[in-house]
């Protein structure tokens, strides 16, 4: 059957016989008959076989033909144009604002005062955005690239205060510290970042505020030789996204311990990596000392500590085994320090539990329930509690110790809360829902990411409340008031919803004296119980990047509705609540890397994993890159790690 309709679609296509009358072309065109002669001729098997060959022959030419005219078409096309990028553009006669060759100097300290910028008069669009409500973003990090990606351009006059010129793909920084990927691939320059919105880059550190002025004091980073200045950039809004430091926990000796935060720790970190290993592989070196040389220490059982670990047995597997004296390989000890009994601890149970067993697998020593009490240059010390309660003291001989435990405040985040009574957070600078820092003028200055913590005390708001929902003015809280008074709690702190949900039952378990309402002692205990039950957002990319995006759409849509504002009464400082809902997180999962596997806490459910796991872990990472550049340069680091190995260089 399957063979008489290919009879049948053969004798179809069979070519036109043009010299014929028509009746007769028909005759013989007919399928019938054109079916019979093909069905009494058949083809033999070695006419077949030399058919097969020429059409796979045809195909084989066309895949390999298109394939160099592609290749030839797009090299031209690379060619063509990188010989158009070449420019010998003339500049003459830029115009530039007198204010801004010679700034006036004012504030508190009489310091020049940048209230104009060599480019704001360059040209019209310039000129436009100069005389736009100014916004200095102090940081280049994550919080601060959500406010770039989500600003209208026009609407502010935009200024990055950052000492680094570059934004840092941090949750990538272990891989650089041991060169799986390369640190040019994690940076991307905060002056094409801000280029859409034509915005300026100061490279200067913040070192002080002056709210009532609305002055930022910064510190230049000076080329060599040159000393640093202070001035004061001025401000319509600023924007806090510092970021935080490492947490000392009051250890002494933390000068010999390296971080993990930028990519000069990443790049530290590499050569103190490679430095070891070419000692240790000295024949010179005494046996305890190749093993002191080649023991890493990493205290902190966090996501950064376990990656780092996991990074350094990658190496040591993957390429220094190949390169240097195997006795090297054989001494290597990794040893991983962790306060609490598990690591990733913030991770689900199950997510935990892999980790360790995948590093008991690759013999890294896991040292759970210990506190690091003192570090020295060549060794550090941890106590551990035994069952008797008796505190052990142990030792580990080593040259490289990673701390890695935690964060604390920035000196410019300590300087602002210094300046704010009302601040006492130790680790960041209290903000409201909306991310305003709280004590500050109104709605001119926020703070994001890492340097900031939404506040979670409810019971600070306990008459404004209570005033907002008695209706009845008799002091007290009956149910219907109760109701009310909830979705005002979860209007000014979304984070207390969770806490809310079971209003009626709330209600019942705190009317202590049962008179069916809610008195302001009651009131207080409650509160103040739901706000210790709330915990505080993370320090992660994750959150940053949110509140940065949050942000920069909320001032877009200020600048954007100014007018409507201003017609009611309220200034661009008072917009915050009329224009925007406070700030929602949208928790997305965290992930972290273990050594050629990987592990995904999704909330409801975890996905952990060898090699499949670590390609998604890297697909997530390469989707979230600020550029197409870094997403390419990343690409190939991956590529090349995997032809060639990991470059051993110390540079
Ligand atoms: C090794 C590592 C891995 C991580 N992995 C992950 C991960 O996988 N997932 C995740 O969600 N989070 C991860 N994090 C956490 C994440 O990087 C931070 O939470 C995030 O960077 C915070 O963003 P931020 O904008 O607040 O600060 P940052 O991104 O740290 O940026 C701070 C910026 O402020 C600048 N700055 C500092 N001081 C001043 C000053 N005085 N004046 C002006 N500018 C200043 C800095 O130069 C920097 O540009 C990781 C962190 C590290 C260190």
């Amino acid at each position: 059957m399957f063979r008489a309709t290919c009879i049948a679609k053969r004798a179809t296509h069979a070519p036109p016989l043009y010299r014929l009358a028509p009746t007769s072309y028909a005759r013989l065109t007919s399928p019938a008959l054109l079916a019979r002669t093909y069905a009494t001729t058949p083809e033999s098997p070695s006419s077949k076989l030399i058919r097969r060959a020429r059409t796979a022959a045809k195909y084989t030419f066309f895949i390999f033909g298109s394939t160099v005219v592609g290749c030839v078409v797009l090299t031209g096309a690379i060619f063509l144009h990188d010989a158009f990028t070449y420019h010998n553009r003339n500049i003459e006669g830029v115009p530039v604002a007198p204010r801004a060759l010679q700034p006036e100097r004012g504030g508190p300290k009489n310091l020049p005062i940048l209230s104009t910028l060599l480019s704001d008069w360059e040209d019209d669009e310039n000129r436009g955005l100069a005389e736009k409500p100014h916004l200095v973003i102090v940081g280049g990090g994550w919080g601060a690239v959500g406010v770039l990606d989500k600003l209208n351009p026009g609407d502010y006059h935009v200024t990055i205060v950052s000492p680094e010129t570059y934004t840092t793909f941090t949750p990538l920084l272990p891989s650089a510290a041991v060169g799986t990927v390369s640190i040019r691939s994690l940076v991307e320059p905060l002056r094409k970042i801000a280029a859409r919105l034509r915005g300026h880059l100061i490279n200067a550190r913040a070192v002080d505020l002056v709210m009532s002025e609305r002055l930022l004091e910064v510190e230049t980073i000076s080329p060599n030789g040159l000393k640093d200045q202070h001035m004061y950039i001025p401000y319509d809004k600023l924007i806090i996204a510092v970021g935080s430091t490492s947490s000392t926990h009051g250890v002494p000796g933390l000068e010999h311990c390296f971080q993990l935060k930028t990519v000069s720790d990443a790049q530290a970190i590499r050569k103190r990596i490679i430095d070891n290993f070419e000692a240790a592989s000295l024949p010179t070196t005494t046996p305890e000392e190749r093993k002191r040389l080649l023991s890493f220490v990493v205290c902190g059982g966090g996501p950064t500590g376990v990656e780092t670990a996991a990074e350094i047995y990658d190496l040591c597997q993957e390429d220094l085994m190949n390169y240097f004296p195997k006795i090297c390989r054989k001494e290597v000890s990794i040893h991983l320090i962790q306060s609490r009994e598990h690591i990733l601890n913030t991770y689900s149970e199950a997510i935990s539990r892999y980790a360790e067993d995948k590093f008991n697998r690759d013999h890294i020593d896991l040292i759970t329930m210990a506190r690091v009490s003192s570090v020295d240059h060549d060794k550090v010390t941890y106590t551990r509690r035994k069952p008797d309660g008796k505190v052990e003291t142990f030792e580990i001989p080593t040259n490289f110790i990673l701390w890695s435990t935690g964060i604390a405040m920035n000196p410019f985040t300590k300087r602002v809360s210094e300046l704010l009574p009302n601040q006492v957070h130790k680790k960041a600078i209290e903000v409201d829902a909306h991310l305003r820092v709280k004590g500050a003028p109104l709605g001119t200055v926020y703070a994001i990411g890492d340097a900031s913590t939404i506040e979670t005390s409810i019971v600070s708001y306990l008459l404004e409340l209570v005033d907002e929902a008695d209706k009845n003015k008799d002091g007290k809280i009956d149910y219907d008031e109760w109701k009310i008074m909830v979705s005002r709690i979860k209007k000014r702190i979304p984070m207390a919803e969770e806490q809310l949900m079971k209003v009626r039952e709330l209600f019942d378990l705190y009317d202590s004296d049962a008179d069916n309402s809610l008195n302001l002692n009651e009131l207080a205990v409650l509160l103040q119980e739901i706000g210790n039950k709330i915990t505080a957002l993370p320090a992660t990319a994750q959150v940053a990047s949110q509140q940065g995006k949050y942000l920069g759409k909320k001032l877009s849509k200020l600048a954007e509705r100014r007018s409507v504002l201003e017609a009611n009464g309220l200034t661009m400082d008072e917009g915050d609540e009329a224009l925007a809902p406070p700030f929602r997180y949208r928790h997305l999962g965290s992930l972290a890397y273990i050594g050629n596997a990987a592990v995904f806490d999704l909330g409801r459910f975890s996905f952990m994993g060898g090699l499949a796991a670590m390609y998604a872990w890297r697909s997530v990472y390469w989707s979230e890159q600020v550029s197409m550049r870094t997403r390419a340069l990343l690409m190939i680091d991956w590529v090349v790690r995997g032809i060639w190995g990991r470059d051993l260089s110390r540079l």
